[in-house]
């Protein structure tokens, strides 16, 4: 198989062109073509000599890959399905005024077992490529038009640290897509040492998915609360020496009477005195063999109240593409099915 050329730097295509027979300031050329241009093939790339795109083309791949398929809701959020060895995955684009997110995979499957989550219940397939998760963007339509990222798509990125650190470093980088670290936003159930690393590694957003304040409760559907329990996390969080200036949110899906009750927010209001957050409820998209239901909204809107009036920034989420199958890994596992 030929090495894939997306997610290497400038110094590493420097290498690539040398192989190539071509002159070394080509491997800046191509980190151009590749990630300010988002050049699908080498064709494409016409300030390298055809005789230089012929052999970059028989030695290497730039590892673009079209999406298998791809469902529209009537909302606008579109999502699409891309290869990942023998498995697909999902990544969504997610249209909000101004702005085109996209909700990327950084692994076909998870190890993780959250038992509310259809990517959890898959098992795990492998971990994607920094060409992988690049490719995301750039062969979704919109690629061009993008204005944020959000890793909260199959897997657990910090189980995939250097690929996705390599991911966000070609997405932030000067030479890659430029982006301000500000536009993206990684979630992690928090898986601790990696979570350190992505701190002192990234300057960009963090969400933790939190779910339930109780640790007992939590362990009931999230098993990585017995490696890494999230009082550690938080302890973690609270003696982090926050220089980079940088969003920390809380994700908390509620499920009828599980976790949506006035003792979950108080305790969540504790657990999270003192950090400078904002707390996002989510709705839960109903899967298959699960026992809990989605919170009322009239559940919803109390406990984003209550923790208001504690001193905890919280919001709804609004929900988007309800009608296209909207659980992450819901749509891919129908496909790898
Ligand atoms: Fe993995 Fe995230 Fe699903 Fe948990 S919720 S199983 S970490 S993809």
């Amino acid at each position: 198989m030929k090495e894939k050329l997306l997610g290497k730097t400038p110094e590493e295509l420097k290498a690539v062109a040398q192989a190539a027979g071509l002159p070394s300031f080509a491997g800046k050329q191509l980190a151009q073509w590749m990630y300010e241009k988002r050049a699908k093939s080498f064709d494409e790339m016409t300030n390298i000599s055809k005789a230089g795109r012929e052999k970059l083309a028989e030695l290497f791949e730039l590892g673009v890959e079209a999406p298998l398929g791809l469902a529209e809701s009537s909302d606008g959020t579109k999502k699409y399905l891309f290869p990942a060895s023998e498995f697909a995955v999902e990544a969504v684009m997610i249209p909000d005024e101004e702005r085109k997110t996209l909700c990327v995979s950084s692994q076909a499957g998870c190890k993780m077992g959250c038992k509310f989550c259809m990517t959890g219940r898959q098992g795990f397939h492998g971990n994607l490529t920094p060409a992988q998760i690049l490719n995301q963007f750039i062969s979704v339509d919109e690629s061009a038009e993008l204005t944020n990222a959000v890793f909260m798509g199959m897997g657990e990125p910090l189980d995939n640290t250097d690929n996705v650190l390599r991911a966000i470093e070609v997405l932030t980088a000067p030479w890659g897509f430029a982006w301000s670290p500000k536009r993206v936003t990684l979630s992690t159930i928090g898986v601790l040492p990696s979570l350190r690393r992505y701190l002192d590694e990234s300057r960009c957003h963090l969400a933790i998915s939190i779910h339930n304040p109780f640790p007992d409760e939590r362990l009931e559907l999230m098993p990585v609360q017995k490696a890494w329990p999230v009082a550690e996390v938080i302890r973690m969080l609270k003696e982090y020496d926050w220089t980079a200036q940088r969003r920390v949110s809380f994700e908390y899906t509620m499920f009828a009477g599980w976790n949506d009750d006035r003792r979950h927010a108080d305790a969540l209001a504790r657990l999270l005195r003192d950090i400078e957050c904002r707390v996002n409820l989510i709705r839960f998209h109903k899967i298959p063999d699960f026992p809990y239901e989605c919170a009322s909204p009239r559940a919803m809107e109390a406990f984003r109240d209550r923790l208001n009036s504690l001193g905890v920034t919280c919001t709804i989420r609004a929900s988007r593409g309800e009608d296209i199958l909207a659980a992450c890994g819901m749509l891919a596992g129908k496909h790898n099915n």
